[in-house]
Protein backbone atom coordinates (compact mmCIF):
# COMPACT_ATOMS: atom_id res chain seq x y z
CA UNK A 1 0.00 0.00 0.00
CA UNK A 2 2.86 2.41 0.73
CA UNK A 3 4.65 1.62 -2.46
CA UNK A 4 1.45 2.41 -4.17
CA UNK A 5 1.10 5.89 -2.59
CA UNK A 6 3.86 6.97 -3.53
CA UNK A 7 3.48 6.01 -7.43
CA UNK A 8 0.39 8.07 -6.63
CA UNK A 9 1.96 11.21 -5.65
CA UNK A 10 4.56 10.98 -8.70
CA UNK A 11 1.71 10.65 -11.10
CA UNK A 12 0.13 13.62 -12.72
CA UNK A 13 -3.32 14.44 -11.95
CA UNK A 14 -6.39 14.60 -14.38
CA UNK A 15 -9.59 15.71 -14.32
CA UNK A 16 -12.11 13.86 -16.45
CA UNK A 17 -15.48 14.15 -17.18
CA UNK A 18 -18.19 12.00 -18.45
CA UNK A 19 -19.94 12.32 -21.89
CA UNK A 20 -22.77 9.66 -20.31
CA UNK A 21 -23.45 10.82 -16.77
CA UNK A 22 -21.22 14.11 -16.12
CA UNK A 23 -19.47 12.35 -13.72
CA UNK A 24 -16.22 14.16 -13.12
CA UNK A 25 -13.49 12.13 -11.53
CA UNK A 26 -9.76 13.13 -10.72
CA UNK A 27 -7.40 10.20 -12.14
CA UNK A 28 -3.81 9.66 -11.38
CA UNK A 29 -1.69 7.91 -14.75
CA UNK A 30 0.77 8.69 -16.97
CA UNK A 31 1.43 11.30 -19.32
CA UNK A 32 0.66 9.69 -22.32
CA UNK A 33 -1.95 7.02 -21.13
CA UNK A 34 -5.66 7.99 -21.14
CA UNK A 35 -8.43 7.25 -18.97
CA UNK A 36 -12.02 6.33 -21.08
CA UNK A 37 -13.96 4.27 -18.92
CA UNK A 38 -16.39 5.58 -16.86
CA UNK A 39 -16.80 3.80 -13.42
CA UNK A 40 -19.64 5.48 -12.43
CA UNK A 41 -22.24 4.31 -15.32
CA UNK A 42 -19.89 1.82 -16.52
CA UNK A 43 -19.73 3.16 -20.31
CA UNK A 44 -16.67 2.96 -22.11
CA UNK A 45 -15.01 5.65 -24.09
CA UNK A 46 -17.10 8.25 -22.43
CA UNK A 47 -14.53 9.89 -19.94
CA UNK A 48 -12.75 12.75 -21.72
CA UNK A 49 -10.26 14.41 -20.15
CA UNK A 50 -10.89 18.25 -18.77
CA UNK A 51 -8.69 20.82 -17.27
CA UNK A 52 -9.81 22.04 -13.57
CA UNK A 53 -10.55 25.47 -14.91
CA UNK A 54 -13.40 25.76 -16.76
CA UNK A 55 -13.19 24.38 -20.26
CA UNK A 56 -15.64 24.74 -23.11
CA UNK A 57 -18.53 22.76 -22.13
CA UNK A 58 -19.64 21.00 -25.10
CA UNK A 59 -22.65 20.64 -26.45
CA UNK A 60 -24.31 17.17 -26.39
CA UNK A 61 -25.40 16.76 -30.15
CA UNK A 62 -24.27 14.07 -32.34
CA UNK A 63 -23.94 15.25 -35.96
CA UNK A 64 -20.47 16.54 -36.55
CA UNK A 65 -19.05 14.85 -34.23
CA UNK A 66 -16.00 13.72 -36.67
CA UNK A 67 -14.96 17.31 -37.30
CA UNK A 68 -14.64 18.10 -33.84
CA UNK A 69 -12.39 15.03 -32.72
CA UNK A 70 -9.51 16.43 -34.63
CA UNK A 71 -10.11 19.79 -33.04
CA UNK A 72 -9.99 18.56 -30.04
CA UNK A 73 -7.24 16.03 -30.28
CA UNK A 74 -4.98 19.03 -31.01
CA UNK A 75 -6.24 20.63 -27.97
CA UNK A 76 -5.57 17.26 -25.53
CA UNK A 77 -2.11 17.33 -27.22
CA UNK A 78 -1.40 20.97 -26.68
CA UNK A 79 -2.47 20.52 -22.70
CA UNK A 80 -0.57 17.77 -22.47
CA UNK A 81 2.62 19.63 -24.16
CA UNK A 82 1.89 21.44 -21.45
CA UNK A 83 1.45 19.33 -18.29
CA UNK A 84 4.92 17.66 -19.98
CA UNK A 85 6.58 21.59 -19.89
CA UNK A 86 5.52 21.82 -16.44
CA UNK A 87 6.66 18.57 -15.25
CA UNK A 88 10.12 19.45 -16.32
CA UNK A 89 10.34 22.41 -14.94
CA UNK A 90 9.40 20.61 -11.78
CA UNK A 91 11.65 18.03 -12.47
CA UNK A 92 14.33 20.41 -13.03
CA UNK A 93 13.66 22.77 -10.01
CA UNK A 94 13.88 19.19 -7.95
CA UNK A 95 17.39 18.38 -8.98
CA UNK A 96 18.60 22.15 -7.99
CA UNK A 97 17.33 22.16 -4.90
CA UNK A 98 19.77 20.45 -2.67
CA UNK A 99 18.55 17.53 -0.63
ZN1 LIG B 1 -20.42 7.94 -16.65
Amino acid sequence: MTRMSNLMIQMPRYNYECNNCGEIVVVFHGIEETCTDCKACEQKDTMKKTLSVPFIKKTHTVSGVNSKVGELTKEYIEMNKEILKQQKQDIKKETYEPS
